[in-house]
């Protein structure tokens, strides 16, 4: 590798770090003067409003997370689907649930919070979400199964119309992960209302936030009522505590409403900084043998929120990952996402290897995994599934990996971390 004059970073460069405008301090302190200091208030009710608005929903129930969101969504569709479970039962009573697998485990999580079983469904490389054809594989080889979970990966939306056409030709029912796309539209709708379920996610890093908190979206008043009972611990209309139903407490705080009450406005020029961000990337990384993290340009706008980067096959150097660390050879002309990643740590930045597929993870390990190819033809370092399939998603995980994204990047401190990506090839 070439030595080079470059000085790390005095302040470090995050992956994606929360973007403060003024305006949330305003809405935290009218919360105060009101002394709404609880899990309701005025902001709470506006930041509904202004989502489902927004996104072209009838109701939006805030709460404290975007996984609690999930674990609502999946509740009602396992109710739906299976009636009221036994007594300390979740609701999917050990059915089977297709799930994304490239994706972050609080997508899938609320599948076991809910005693259901996941199957993962392998990627698809154009979008690097769930591919439709597996899906399909998987209806084939479970045919009584009747619901689907599916995130939009990095703010990039997935193959909705292959995946609801599969899902009403079997008969399922369709929870939709939105928490990295907020903003990001297929075929001119918003993601977040194109299944049956929809959840978002404020966390921290997020192309909003709220410090945390996460939204339900619906078009049922009757989901939207039993989200806001069950989330505020499932009390009854009587004068004392009275309880028929299990309890959550995962109702947003208003305070937090405050927050995300002041980024709202911001959204569209979030996206479009995130959006600049990328293109910066994809014209400085020319040249060199990766890509950008693809998406479909005819049916969907991305929100943006991570830019990433996969390193050709044939430019990959030796690279091997244990379950906690991860080694590499370097080799001129080559890299690889560990060394990249080493490196720019090495100058105060931030990136992130790709999420790691949850078929890969220790907890779910044991669980169907199905690609699109039962017999997928090898290729040079190829990942072979169990069935003898390509399994795209440990391919992207292996080659892939996540650039520093913050909004708060200068395009002279984005215009260095290009230049330590190209000195990684050297
Ligand atoms: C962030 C995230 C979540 C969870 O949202 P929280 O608000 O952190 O609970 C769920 N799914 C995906 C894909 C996420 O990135």
């Amino acid at each position: 590798m070439k030595t080079m004059n470059i000085t790390p970073f005095e302040q470090k460069i995050w992956l994606a770090s929360p973007t403060m405008h003024g305006d949330e301090l305003k809405w935290i302190h009218d919360a105060f003067e009101k002394n709404w200091i609880t899990t309701a208030g005025e902001n709470i009710n506006e930041v509904e409003k202004q989502i489902a608005e927004y996104v072209g929903c009838k109701y939006a129930v805030a709460l404290s997370c975007g996984t609690a969101a999930l674990h609502m969504a999946v509740k009602l569709a396992g109710e739906r689907l299976y009636g009221q479970p036994k007594p300390n039962q979740g609701t999917l009573q050990g059915h089977k649930v297709l799930c994304s697998d490239l994706t972050f485990d609080a997508t899938v999580n609320p599948v076991a919070y809910e005693d259901g079983e996941a199957v993962f469904i392998d990627t698809e490389a154009d979008t690097w979400n769930m591919d439709p054809d597996a899906l399909e594989k998987a209806f084939e080889i479970y045919p009584d199964v009747k619901l689907i979970v599916i995130a939009h990966l990095y703010g990039t939306p997935g193959k909705m119309a292959e995946i609801r056409e599969i899902a009403d030709k079997y008969g399922a029912l369709i929870v939709e992960d939105a928490a990295e796309s907020l903003g990001a539209t297929y075929k001119g709708k918003q993601t977040g209302i194109l299944g049956d379920y929809g959840c978002i996610s404020f966390n921290g890093n997020k192309i909003i936030t709220g410090s945390s908190g996460g939204m339900f979206l619906t078009n049922s008043k009757e989901d939207a009522d039993k989200v806001r009972k069950w989330s505020t611990q499932s009390r009854e209309a009587a004068p004392w505590y009275q309880h028929e139903e299990i309890g959550y407490n995962y109702r947003m705080s208003n305070i937090i409403a405050g927050v995300v009450r002041g980024q709202f406005p911001y959204l569209a020029e979030h996206i479009e900084r995130k959006k600049a961000i990328y293109e910066r990337y994809q014209a400085g990384l020319k040249g060199l043998p990766m890509s950008m993290n693809p998406y479909d340009i005819e049916a969907s706008v991305p929100n943006f929120w991570l830019s990433c980067a996969l390193i050709d096959e044939s430019a990959m150097c030796k690279q091997v990952r244990g379950e906690q660390e991860a080694l590499y050879i370097h080799k001129c002309g080559k890299s690889c996402p560990t060394e990249i990643l080493d490196t720019l740590a090495k100058y105060n930045a931030e990136g992130r290897p790709i999420w790691k597929p949850m078929h890969m993870q220790p907890i779910y390990r044991n669980s169907p995994f199905i690609t699109a190819q039962g017999n997928g033809r090898a290729r040079s370092n190829a990942y072979i599934a169990d069935n003898g399939g390509i399994d795209v998603g440990a391919d992207i995980f292996n080659r892939g990996l996540c650039l520093p994204s913050d909004i708060n990047m200068t395009e002279e401190q984005q215009n260095i971390i290009i230049e330590i990506i190209r000195s990684c090839f050297e």
